[in-house]
């Protein structure tokens, strides 16, 4: 992993290794750079790529493992906190050899093949996830 720090260290563009795992790594930069609340960005391509999708009747993520290689079209999230711990939640849209996506919510097992983040942090007392008895989810209480 590669990090420039702007902004007296309240951004950072991260270039992440081939071979790291993008969820990973991006979660390791997060935690490395301090941020307790902030946006994270980024875009690349990975060789394979697992997503999730949330089951809202069952209140459980399935694991969508599309075959292929996948560029990393666009990749959204936001950095909060989770059981006393920066936690990084992230989304993304892929595009594959025929320029059709699949997207959805990145789970770790995604291995990068080149990967460029740009990491923000914002001030001010950061959201805490809480379970969410209604969805299901860890939402900021
Ligand atoms: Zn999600």
């Amino acid at each position: 992993m590669r990090t420039y720090r702007s902004d007296g260290g309240d951004a950072a563009m991260v270039r992440l290794e081939t071979g790291e795992d993008l969820y990973d790594g991006l979660a390791q930069a997060v935690t490395d750079l301090g941020f307790r609340a902030g946006t994270v960005q980024v875009i690349g391509a990975v060789s394979n790529l697992v997503l999730g999708y949330y089951e809202q009747s069952a209140k459980e993520y399935r694991t969508l493992e599309p075959e292929g290689h996948w560029e990393i079209a666009a990749g959204l999230g936001n950095v909060s906190m989770k059981d006393g711990e920066p936690f990084l939640h992230l989304h993304v849209v892929a595009t594959g050899e025929d320029g059709s996506a699949v997207g959805g919510h990145l789970k770790p097992g995604s291995t990068v093949f080149a990967a460029e983040a740009y990491l923000r942090a914002l001030g001010g007392d950061p959201p805490v996830r809480e379970p969410d008895g209604e969805t299901g989810l860890d939402l900021w209480g």
